[in-house]
């Protein structure tokens, strides 16, 4: 239903997050970052290859940013990396009309930048986070893209005499009418009654199917038995079972 109509669910994530204690500096108070002693402080290391070729790569010692922080300077906090995991709820909005498999797309919830990349492409500013939906089945409700199937079961005499029936929705129940003569196997289509299409145009939605399932009664008592000797004979029934002889006599003449 969660994901038929949409929903509202907080999760709990354990994302990077930057330090609080030096604000992702990565050092103890007051300490300074020192320039990087293998690159001098460029970011970038330069190697030469045969034939005079120089080939540039980010050094490794620094991550690219040119500085390093000395020893025993380092955030007791985050252990110099600027940055630690920590649990935090995250409110995430599912949109109605999703279905297993589906991921929903938080900006800005996941993982903050380490300090190395901070000034790089990510621009200091946190990943986003993506929620992958799985989802349960439902006890009346069967789903096939935006259609939803549902089973009703209907005494013989509402399908042979026809009637109404009440039938749960994704809006509450509704009552729908039987038309005289159903048999097993029949579909009421309520158009539009289904879940939203998320793939197609929006604000469309599939249909509603009910399927009609005939039930006979399992035990008959004598009188019951009798009605339907009777009807048995009226509609030229030659092959049930008789037990009795008083309903042919008034239904004979
Ligand atoms: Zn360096
Ligand atoms: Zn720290």
């Amino acid at each position: 239903m969660d994901a038929a109509l949409g929903c509202v669910k907080q999760i709990t994530i354990n994302p990077v997050v930057t330090c609080k204690q030096c604000k992702g500096t990565g050092l103890k108070q007051n300490a300074k970052r020192t320039t990087c002693s293998r690159c001098s402080g460029s970011g970038v290391r330069i190697q030469m290859l045969p034939g005079g070729f120089q080939m540039a790569s980010t050094c490794d010692t620094c991550g690219g940013t040119g500085s390093q922080a000395p020893r025993g300077s380092e955030c007791p906090r985050c252990d110099g990396e600027g940055v630690h995991n920590e649990e935090k709820t995250v409110t995430v909005h599912i949109p109605a009309g999703v279905s297993d498999g589906m991921r929903v797309r938080v900006a800005g919830e996941g993982d903050a930048p380490r300090q190395s990349n901070t000034k790089s492409r990510s621009n200091g500013k946190s990943g986003d986070l993506f929620v992958h939906l799985r989802i349960q089945s439902h006890p009346a409700f069967r789903r096939k893209g935006p259609d939803i199937y549902h089973t009703v079961s209907i005494p013989m005499t509402t399908a042979a005499l026809g009637g109404s029936v009440t039938v749960p929705t994704l809006e509450g129940n509704t009552t729908i009418k039987i038309p005289a003569g159903t048999v097993s196997g029949d579909v009421i289509t309520l158009s539009k009654q289904g879940i939203v299409d998320v793939e197609g145009r929006s604000g469309t939605k599939g249909d509603y199917l009910v399927n009609l399932k005939v039930t006979t009664p399992k035990s008959l008592g004598p009188y019951e038995r009798n009605l339907l000797e009777q009807l048995a004979a009226a509609i030229g029934d030659t092959t049930a079972r008789r037990t009795q002889t008083v309903s042919s006599s008034t239904t004979s003449r």
